[in-house]
């Protein structure tokens, strides 16, 4: 009866996998040309001061207008594009996209930053400071607005080209961040030997750090030990005010997530900065009071 069960249960895995594996090779298939028909676009997750509530910038997150399948979000084909190489490629029109946006907030009166997640596997690409020196010339926005946000792992992976990449894109004014801190492998000495300008506390310490004390002192350190590094901090996964209450009062100097708002596109951004402009001047106190 044992074998029996063990063996069913292999077979639903086997099948599982099986779908997993098509659809994979679908969406690959597909990628190439959904990069050159206009398929991919991005949606924008806005950071605040969370002192404030003032918006000072917003991270980019691609999404793929799939002709049949619909929406489909990055987790699913980001690692796909990594193996096959059109990585670049999509880097590439997110880069666009997010700095055409950015210009266009800039024009309107605003300053906030644009955040970009690089793929670990174009941090080997030598050819990758030279496109964001590129984009950067042609949307005519300034270097020091564009953080480039890159994860853990992807670090570890190969620390020397890494380091070489991270150097010459911080050359060119741009600020680099390290993603999702606290999940990957990385040892705390790679935060110093790349000398990174950011951190982003991954959003498993942060969503429910009320609640979890545990989580509570691992965010609590965290911001503590990257102000004394001389980093910018960045919460992820805020999910209620108490928590960007929490967050405000340890000195965290950027708070994202879901309480903040959810990814939404460049036009909700500026509505949102001219809701919330760090510089807007604060409503007149009426002269008389009304009845
Ligand atoms: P990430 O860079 O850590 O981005 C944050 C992810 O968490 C986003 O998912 C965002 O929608 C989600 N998120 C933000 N706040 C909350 C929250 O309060 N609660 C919950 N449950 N989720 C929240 P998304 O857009 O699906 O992106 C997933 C990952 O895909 C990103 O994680 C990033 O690593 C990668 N990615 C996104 N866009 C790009 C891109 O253009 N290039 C590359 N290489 N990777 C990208
Ligand atoms: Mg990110
Ligand atoms: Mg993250
Ligand atoms: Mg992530």
């Amino acid at each position: 009866y044992q074998a029996k069960q063990v063996r069913g249960r292999a077979c639903t895995y086997a099948g599982r996998r099986d779908v997993n594996s098509i659809e994979r090779l679908r969406l690959l298939g597909d990628l190439g040309r959904a990069v050159d028909r206009g398929e991919l676009f991005v949606r924008y997750q806005p950071q605040v001061d969370p002192a404030t509530d003032a918006v000072v910038g917003a991270e980019a997150l691609v999404r793929w207008r799939h002709p049949e399948l619909g929406p489909v979000g990055p987790d699913r084909f980001i690692p796909l594009a990594e193996r096959s190489g059109l990585v670049a490629g999509v880097t590439a029109v997110v880069l666009d996209r997010a700095l055409a946006d950015a210009a266009r907030w800039h024009a309107a009166g605003f300053a906030p930053s644009v955040s970009v997640n690089l793929s670990a596997r174009l941090l080997t690409d030598h050819d990758l400071p030279g496109l964001v020196a590129e984009v950067l010339r042609r949307h005519r926005v300034a270097a020091s607005a564009l953080v480039l946000e890159i994860t853990e792992t992807g670090i570890v992976s190969d620390p020397e080209r890494a380091r070489a990449v991270v150097r010459r894109l911080r050359a060119l004014g741009c600020s680099v961040a390290v993603d999702d801190y606290g999940t990957g492998q990385a040892s705390l000495t790679y935060l110093t030997d790349l000398e990174v300008d950011e951190l982003k506390i991954d959003r498993s310490f942060v969503t429910g750090m009320i609640q979890d004390r545990a989580r509570a002192v691992i965010v609590r350190s965290t911001v503590q030990m990257a102000r004394e590094l001389g980093l910018r901090v960045v919460a992820e996964g805020v999910t209620d005010a108490p928590t960007q209450r929490a967050l405000a009062a340890l000195g965290c100097h950027t708070a994202q997530g879901e309480h903040v708002g959810g990814p939404m596109s460049a036009d909700a951004v500026l509505d949102l900065l001219r809701r919330r402009d760090p510089r807007a001047a604060p409503l007149p106190v009426p002269v008389s009071p009304r009845t």
